[in-house]
């Protein structure tokens, strides 16, 4: 469902800032593509497009593939704002760029939910979910588009039932500049892993979308032209599981209709290896990867930050099973906490080895408002405000030896010869026991016209200008030789831009967290 038509027609432009450049954004990656500017189109904001009245004409701008110019805000009669911590500072120059014409400006979103205090100079905060203050915000602005005297804020008491939400505007967006599509099927989790806001902000009883919703909206994305991956960004796949065993069947059934174009990813948690029938109707369904917030290799650390529910299984053995129903594992991991030690850093090295996971994301402990970690650390006064540091938490353990640790786990995590290797691995191990999807309509023109020129930029970049050629070669004469070409794209195009990254992070130019207040300044302009 949508607003009510209004009275009055507003014209409304929402846009999404620009990324801070982060080791999961993908940006090294998209030079081997055929033209992607950007990572995933923005749910939220794509939503509330779709939820306005219908006779209030929208504009969408995405500052990652382009600014908004003078002419999208001489167009518009207010605009919205939506966006997540690291994005705060260009939330807030889109603010001020919008108020120099005059026009009234709305934020929503993960970040002002959480942390209203850090957006002073908007016009409305809208806080919390889809809802009643969305209602308000679009009756305000109906009334009176002027921008009103003082900041006012709108709070979701009565959120909309997912299963009435709209399908989000994706027709606005030019789905094609994007590395990865996205869809969401649930929000909450019922978990409290002690770091995590996600179940402060969005409960703890998952809330859901209908599987008709989501092949509705698979669809859609299909029809504005995303391509390759579309991953389900909810906090937790199977945070309500008998909910995830709904919807496969309906996943499978749209993937056969539709010849298995899209390869599907998701977020759960590790103890989805208990669930055999979960991990089968997920192969069925052509998922070929799961992110999952291992954090840490050591029980005790996991026990510290409540997240046991990673110890229903051993560690090694839940990677395996989803390995062997062909899903890729990718690792969620965090340096800083407060159990580490100084052999912290050789126990990831060997858990990477072990585990022979490709992408894992390392980041330094970060404490994020409106969680238990945040709280304890207030108590503790081990909060730290300095926007020169890495993180904001007051570790343990020396804080240059953390940082230090952390630069070395990257360097070496991603030293080529390594990170291929591991892919050598998943191609052999996991990728093998995927569903051999049929190829009639994967095999099409436009799918080998982007290959070759994948091929081509892939040869030439990293083949030719690139600096680990001896490993790019050995690993592509192999995958050439096998005919491994879809595999061999997948692990080269994310593959390079992990090496790229993290060796700008090894020696200090990149932030240690995807949360980190740590603000650089090539990070601010979107004009
Ligand atoms: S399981 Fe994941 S989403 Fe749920 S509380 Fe823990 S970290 Fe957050």
């Amino acid at each position: 469902m949508r607003a009510a038509n209004a009275d009055t027609v507003r014209r409304i432009l929402c846009v999404f800032p620009r990324y801070t450049p982060s080791f999961g954004s993908f940006e090294h990656a998209y030079p081997l593509t055929d033209g992607v500017q950007a990572f995933m189109p923005p749910q939220g904001l794509l939503l509330i497009a779709a939820y306005m009245p219908e006779n209030w004409p929208v504009r969408f701008i995405d500052e990652n593939l382009g600014a908004a110019t003078d002419e999208d805000f001489e167009w518009a009669e207010a605009v919205f704002v939506s966006g997540m911590h690291i994005q705060r500072r260009q939330m807030n120059d889109i603010c001020r760029r919008a108020h120099a014409f005059d026009l009234p400006v709305a934020i929503g979103g993960p970040s002002v939910s959480a942390c209203p205090e850090y957006y002073p100079s908007f016009d409305y905060l809208h806080v919390g979910e889809l809802g009643d203050a969305t209602d308000a915000l679009i009756a305000r602005l109906a009334r009176d588009c002027a921008r009103p005297d003082q900041q006012v804020m709108l709070k979701t008491a009565d959120r909309l039932d997912m299963s009435n939400f709209p399908l989000p505007a994706y027709e606005l967006a030019d789905l094609k500049r994007y590395f990865l599509g996205s869809i969401q099927y649930s929000s909450g989790c019922p978990y409290q892993c002690e770091f995590c806001d996600i179940p402060g902000l969005y409960g703890r009883n998952p809330r859901l979308k209908t599987p008709q919703q989501i092949t509705a909206e698979l669809d859609k994305l299909l029809e504005c032209g995303i391509r390759g991956s579309v991953y389900f960004v909810d906090d937790n796949f199977i945070g309500n599981r008998k909910a995830a065993l709904d919807l496969l069947p309906h996943l499978v059934e749209w993937q056969k209709k539709t010849g298995y174009v899209l390869r599907l990813s998701c977020e759960a948690t590790l103890n989805i290896a208990k669930r055999p029938e979960i991990l089968a109707g997920m192969r069925e369904a052509y998922f070929c990867t799961i992110f999952c917030g291992i954090e840490t290799p050591d029980p005790v650390a996991l026990k510290a930050m409540h997240k046991d529910h990673n110890m229903m299984v051993p560690i090694m053995e839940g990677i395996r099973t989803i390995n062997s129903y062909g899903m890729e594992v990718v690792s969620g991991i965090i340096l800083g906490l407060d159990t580490d030690k100084p052999e912290t850093e050789r126990h990831l090295m060997q858990f990477i080895e072990a585990s022979q996971i490709p992408l894992l994301t390392i980041n330094l402990l970060q404490a994020l408002p409106k969680t238990p970690l945040w709280d304890r650390l207030a108590k503790e006064n081990r909060l730290i405000e300095d926007e020169g540091r890495e993180s904001n938490v007051d570790f343990r353990m020396p804080y240059d030896d953390v940082v230090s640790a952390w630069r070395r786990c990257m360097g070496a995590a991603y030293e080529p010869a390594s990170l291929l290797q591991r892919y050598e691995f998943q191609i052999r191990e996991t990728y093998t026991k995927r569903i051999k999807p049929p190829s009639e309509k994967r095999t099409t023109w436009p799918n080998v016209r982007l290959g070759l020129i994948m091929l081509r930029n892939i040869f030439w970049k990293v083949g030719v200008l690139g600096d680990y050629k001896l490993e790019f070669w050995k690993f592509a004469l192999r995958r050439l030789a096998r005919g491994e070409i879809e595999h061999f794209l997948e692990a080269m195009t994310v593959g390079h831009h992990l090496i790229m990254f993290a060796r700008a992070a090894s020696v200090g130019q990149q932030n240690a967290s995807n949360y980190s207040v740590r603000l650089r300044e090539a990070s601010v302009p979107a004009e």
